[in-house]
């Protein structure tokens, strides 16, 4: 469910027409529905109503300062991968006890502010990452809170790019070490509190198998560290999948409602009633750190349609947003479905989407059958909402697109446009 719809033969969001904001505001434009945001949010957290829980949103996924107020008013904890990332919860009205720290680079610099900060949790991804944290916090005398992120070797089964509990991917310690190096930390190492355990295993899943057995299969271990070790929680991760394909009809509660249940999507409520069985009765307090789930589906990215170039081979639609803006595509063949903001007839035409980039990668789409639109008109890409803006980058010294936050009937710039000048900050 999200909050764009065609109202009168034009997209709106939320009771906002996405053509008054193009116009207002130019393109590449991203517009994110703060009701959609907040909706998500609210159902993830009652998903697991009744047990310890928190729902920590994964800000890598949309980290504007306004998407994070929203969640930090509702008491949202928050998963960060970065200094840069606890900086920006702390402006955002975010509280540093309810961060947890992933990702499996952490430097000097970072693990002390996040130390200073007195965040929940560093989690944890090498046992060399452990000796180091509970150095540098030997060094700051304080005790550093961890949790050690298990690799259960399942596979999610999504693009190979996101998926993350491999044994072959980057990311935690295998399953069959982890054990000691609990034991092992807890007896070398005294700066360091054993908090909890946490695992993650990829991105954009959209069946429940690939949870459930990872949950099935680290139960245990977790029920073995509360045992030997006290930890108080278990983080079972994010990557909960959204509807790409069928964007625009599934912000409808009637499109899942006439779905088979063998053909809908994953929904929170089947993610919930699947996982709940098998994590209440473990006394432990379960972390969720849900990204695209929360902001996938909340944001679009509009954008003028330049040129029309006819080939031989091919029909080109040239618009003026590129893979800088939105660059999943590209790197990991995402799909995005592209909608008139003018409500088409039901006429269809084989084209590519492409951008302004001076790269072969730089298109929306390729050989799609799409409602015709013209030069001049603007379109809407669905479902830009989480791993859009943070991703963009100033590639072909192009200004980074405008934000907006929508809600209800009011439509704020929540980050203004580059100018051509901000391009130059900094440089001699
Ligand atoms: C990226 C990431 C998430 C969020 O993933 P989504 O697919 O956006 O839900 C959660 N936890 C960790 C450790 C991550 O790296």
């Amino acid at each position: 469910m999200h909050g764009f719809a065609y109202k009168n033969g034009s997209l709106f969001c939320e009771n906002v027409d996405l053509q008054t904001l193009a116009e207002t505001h130019g393109t590449p434009l991203y517009v994110y529905s703060a009701n959609t945001i907040l909706d998500h949010f609210r159902r993830l957290d009652q998903a697991l109503a009744g047990i310890d829980h928190e729902v920590a949103y994964a800000v890598k996924a949309n980290s504007n300062l306004s998407v994070l107020r929203l969640l930090a008013k509702e008491n949202a904890g928050f998963d960060i991968v970065s200094g840069g990332e606890l900086y920006r919860v702390i402006k955002a009205g975010g509280d540093p006890a309810h961060c947890t720290f992933a990702g499996v680079g952490k430097t000097r610099a970072e693990i002390e502010y996040a130390l200073q900060q007195g965040i929940y949790s560093f989690n944890v991804e090498s046992e060399a990452e452990l000796r180091y944290i509970d150095q540098v916090a030997g060094d700051l005398g304080v005790v550093a809170p961890v949790a050690v992120r298990v690799n259960p070797n399942v596979d999610a089964k999504t693009h190979k790019y996101i998926s993350t509990g491999k044994s072959e991917n980057k990311f935690g310690v295998d399953f069959g070490f982890i054990e000691e190096v609990y034991d092992r930390a807890s007896k070398e190492l005294k700066n360091v509190k054993l908090r909890g355990l946490q695992m993650h295993i990829g991105s954009q899943l959209t069946s429940v198998d690939p949870f459930v057995e990872a949950v099935k299969k680290v139960a245990p271990l977790a029920t073995s560290l509360k045992e030997k070790h006290g930890i108080e929680f278990w983080s079972i991760g994010g990557g909960i999948g959204i509807v790409y394909r069928e964007s625009l009809e599934s912000g409808a509660q009637d499109w899942w409602d006439k779905k088979a249940d063998a053909e809908r999507p994953l929904t929170i409520e089947e993610y919930g009633a699947s996982i709940m069985p098998l994590i209440k009765d473990l006394g432990l307090n379960i972390l969720l750190e849900p990204g695209r789930y929360i902001v996938g589906n909340a944001g679009v990215l509009l954008t003028h349609c330049l040129y029309e170039k006819k080939g031989t081979a091919k029909t080109f639609k040239i618009v003026d947003a590129g893979m800088n803006d939105l660059i999943r595509p590209a790197l990991y063949e995402g799909h995005h479905e592209i909608v008139p903001l003018k409500e088409p007839n039901a006429e269809r035409l084989k084209v590519d989407v492409v951008g302004p980039i001076c790269e072969s990668g730089d298109f929306f789409c390729q050989d799609r059958e799409l409602p015709d639109f013209q030069p001049g008109e603007t379109v809407a890409l669905m479902s830009a909402g989480a791993y859009g803006f943070v991703m963009a980058s100033n590639y072909n010294t192009r200004p980074l697109p405008a934000e907006i936050l929508v809600d209800g009937s009011t439509a704020t710039v929540v980050r203004k446009r580059q100018t051509l000048d901000d391009l130059l900050v900094g440089e001699l």
